[in-house]
């Protein structure tokens, strides 16, 4: 490749970029990024067009540029790939929150587990096996096709909205891109419908009662989030009310109203619990860490599988409980518990798969950083009665070389890290431990293949990857897998 060559301040020489801001270029797309940009080449270098698909060809105009590679916006579609449909979201653009529903579900599925091999191989170095449902006799790692939703549109239980004003009420929905204007929305095509619903009312009530939505601007004002979540078996719903001051006013009012006007939308739902988190800083996040219950129970119901869960305000609980169920099911099934494991579960949130390996094992240990969760998951346990279940509050890098130290072996560990994947001492601790089996259930394929190359070269081998879709029309690409100790 050959670059003009200029000189920086400092004498170093950079090469520039052969493209030119808002310049026009007509060039063929290759690959989609978990942003739902597609990926071309002008002279060699690299540009992102949104919501250009691969397989088309597109004329783009270049927005930014960048040593390495730019950024372009659309211009006009040349050639259309077969796999483009219409977004069925009329705000599928502006908001921003899903990247790939101008892709057919079908191709989204492929192309998941395609990016899942991708990361396997270029950042994993492991080798693929060529058909998916092959023999055993086939080298390579089996990575299974994406299992997807028979119904990928309302599958979301979890709602989060930031609340601004206009004229006559409050507003709520999302953020416009790059801005912190809210754009009010009443529906969303991912969402449970009665969350939608329960949003529509509390904007409504607290609109009513002049409640005043926060001004992140200026940091005045009150109401910055509405939360609400629905357990979709056990039909109860959930809402937090995020507020900047310790006061709300006119509170019993507004509880009342909201619970009545629930009561009457949706009779067969039970709005169980109100909570106010109180967040006063000037920060994006969400919550801050005073919760009290405004009405009712501190905690909602749900059930995956046979288990049931208390999910409090804060607790981290997936948000796709169809796709869960497949997803921990999975991780049950590569476990291959016959019911004299030892199980430890890093990284256990409250308590989910914990819970679902313990009917199967003869001992889980589960670690977790947030305390409330671990509250959460020792009440889950005895919820569902289930007595062989431990779990420890703490970092899983530190607690894990404890318990190896005290003698506590595991034949079996499963890990469900953050999207930055696992710790190295915690990589480190597994591979000192030799238990039999490792699954691993992951939110993001690069940090995956990443761990996959550290446990590998300590003794493990992957055997298969299952990719299941969490997140229909995002680019978000979830999956388990399985790995065994090589001579075990
Ligand atoms: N397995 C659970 C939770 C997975 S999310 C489920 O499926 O519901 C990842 C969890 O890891 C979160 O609950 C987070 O609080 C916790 N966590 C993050 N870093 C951690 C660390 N270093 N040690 C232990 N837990 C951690």
């Amino acid at each position: 490749m050959r670059h003009r060559m200029n000189r920086g301040s400092e004498g170093r020489p950079k090469p520039a970029a052969p493209v030119a801001i808002n310049q026009i270029y007509e060039i063929e797309i290759e690959g989609l990024t978990h942003e739902g940009e597609g990926v071309g080449r002008a002279d060699g270098y690299t540009l992102f067009v949104s919501g250009a698909l691969p397989g088309e060809r597109v004329r783009a105009r270049v927005t930014s540029v960048k040593k390495s590679y730019g950024h372009a916006e659309l211009v006009e579609i040349v050639r259309r790939s077969e796999e483009r449909v219409t977004p069925p979201c009329l705000i599928y653009e502006e908001c921003g929150g899903c990247q790939l529903q101008h892709l057919d579900y079908e191709a989204q599925l492929r192309w998941k587990r395609k990016l899942v091999i991708d990361n396997l191989q270029r950042i994993g170095k492991l080798e693929v096996a060529s058909e998916p449902e092959s023999d055993d006799s086939q080298s390579g790692v089996i990575v299974h096709p994406t299992i997807g939703m028979a119904q990928p549109w309302r599958y979301r239980n979890k709602a989060v909205v930031p609340i601004g004003e206009r004229e006559g009420g409050l507003v709520g929905g999302f953020y416009a891109q790059g801005s912190h204007r809210i754009v009010d929305m009443d529906a969303c095509l991912i969402q449970d419908a009665h969350n939608d619903e329960l949003i529509r009312i509390v904007k409504r009530i607290a609109g009513e009662l002049g409640i005043p939505a926060y001004r992140s601007e200026t940091h005045e004002g009150l109401l910055r989030h509405v939360i609400v979540r629905v357990g979709v078996r056990s039909r109860e719903m959930m809402l937090v009310l995020v507020t900047n001051g310790e006061r709300l006013p006119r509170t019993a009012e507004l509880v009342e109203r909201i619970r009545e006007a629930a009561r009457v939308s949706q009779p067969e739902y039970e709005l169980k619990s109100i909570c106010l988190n109180v967040n006063t800083k000037r920060t994006s996040l969400i919550f801050g860490d005073e919760t009290r219950v405004l009405w009712g129970s501190e905690t909602i119901e749900d059930r995956i599988g046979d288990i049931r869960f208390a999910i409090s305000a804060r607790s981290f609980y997936q948000v796709n409980p169809v796709q869960t169920e497949v997803l921990y099911r999975k991780a049950l099934d590569y476990a291959g518990l016959t019911g004299s494991e030892t199980v430890i579960d890093a990284y256990c949130g409250i308590g989910t798969i914990s819970l679902f390996l313990a009917q199967q094992a003869k001992r889980v240990y589960g670690v977790e950083i947030v305390p409330e969760a671990v509250e959460d998951a020792k009440r889950n346990a005895e919820l569902n009665g289930i007595t062989n279940a431990e779990f420890a509050v703490g970092l899983a890098e530190e607690l894990l070389p404890r318990w190896r130290a005290a003698g506590i072996m595991a034949d079996v560990i499963v890990v469900d890290p953050p999207r930055k994947g696992c710790d190295r001492a915690l990589l480190d601790t597994i591979i000192a431990m030799r238990p039999e089996r490792v699954v691993y259930v992951s939110c993001n394929p690069s940090t995956l293949a990443r761990d996959l190359r550290v446990l590998e070269d300590g003794g493990f081998r992957t055997v298969e990857v299952q990719p299941v879709d969490m997140f229909p029309h995002s680019g978000h690409v979830e999956c388990v897998i399985l790995m065994v100790r090589k001579g075990a």
